[in-house]
């Protein structure tokens, strides 16, 4: 587990899963595969197989040791709810959360419909108890479910994947539901998935970063913002990435109306464009869903 990530919407990570496989256009500069490929073949290290998925059960009790609550993000560096991960490792991970109730897990995932199956097939005993399968048999589990300091979140980086991804969030239980458009590859219409009224509480918003960084526009995030607030979902502007760009109006009268509206790049110091500092004030929002207040059974 890594302690210090830069991640800014996060306090830690663990990586109970290393390695992925690329699913839709958010994938295409990934930065996991990146740094994992980078170590291929270097004996003895994390990252020895590349990008490969490989499950790392040695790392799957790290957060019990963990004594400060804390954000954690759940396989920054792959994805939880892919194919070759199984059901029973799932179930693992689930209950290292369960028993690590004083930390805050954010899960997110490209694969939803995987995510929404694996809740659909849970087992409660008579209890109501959620049955989980654990290295030494099946546990059953006398805490609130769906798990209280569990975060389940999609990726939306366009219009396609937030109407395929979005609804099936919506139709998995959840204590916090999230949305993370990043990298965001163009505007997006939230309203018509209702996210206040449905059960969204939190929305991570930023452009695409490292080389060959995909455009994204201040307006994109700007909107998003507005949809957020409208609906009463808190929003977390991670970065404007390091292709922003940005709609500038101009005025010569020659111009027709549809030529009055340029885009054109803006200009950072900050090579993500992270820094907070240079952004327009309107897009300065950091925000974090309400913080939970069920307490535990036990
Ligand atoms: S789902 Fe996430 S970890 Fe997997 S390839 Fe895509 S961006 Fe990378």
């Amino acid at each position: 587990m890594a302690d210090r990530t830069a991640i800014q919407w996060t306090d830690a990570t663990w990586n109970p899963v290393r390695g992925c496989t690329k699913i839709s256009p958010g994938c295409a500069h990934c930065y996991a595969e990146t740094f994992a490929e980078r170590f291929r073949g270097v004996k003895g290290h994390p990252y020895e197989q590349g990008f490969d998925l490989r499950l790392v059960p040695e790392k799957i009790e790290e957060p019990l040791r963990w004594k400060k609550p804390r954000r954690v993000f759940v396989n920054s560096m792959s994805d939880l709810f892919q194919d070759g991960v199984p059901d029973e490792y799932i179930d693992r991970v689930f209950s290292v959360m369960a028993l690590a109730e004083r930390h805050t897990f954010q899960v997110l995932t490209k694969r939803p419909e995987r995510m929404r199956a694996w809740f659909a097939a849970r087992r409660f005993d008579v209890k109501g108890y959620a049955i989980l399968q654990t290295e030494s048999g099946e546990c059953h589990y006398a805490f609130p479910w769906p798990l209280p300091n569990v975060w389940l979140g999609v990726s939306v980086e366009n219009q396609h994947f937030a109407d395929e991804r979005i609804p099936l969030l919506l139709h998995t239980p959840a204590a916090v539901r999230f949305i993370s458009a990043e990298p965001l590859l163009e505007g997006l219409d939230l309203a018509k998935h209702r996210p206040g009224a449905l059960g969204l509480h939190w929305c991570i918003v930023g452009g695409e970063s490292g080389p060959g960084a995909r455009p994204c526009e201040t307006w994109w995030i700007r909107n998003i913002v507005g949809q957020c607030r409208y609906a009463d979902v808190a929003v977390f502007v991670k970065q404007l990435g390091a292709n922003p760009q940005q709609r500038v109006m101009y005025s010569a009268p020659t111009f027709e109306p549809d030529q009055l509206i340029h885009v054109e790049p803006l200009k950072l110091r900050d090579r993500k464009g992270g820094d907070i500092d240079e952004w327009p004030l309107d897009l300065r929002v950091r925000e974090f869903p309400t913080e939970r207040t069920d307490s535990r059974k036990g």
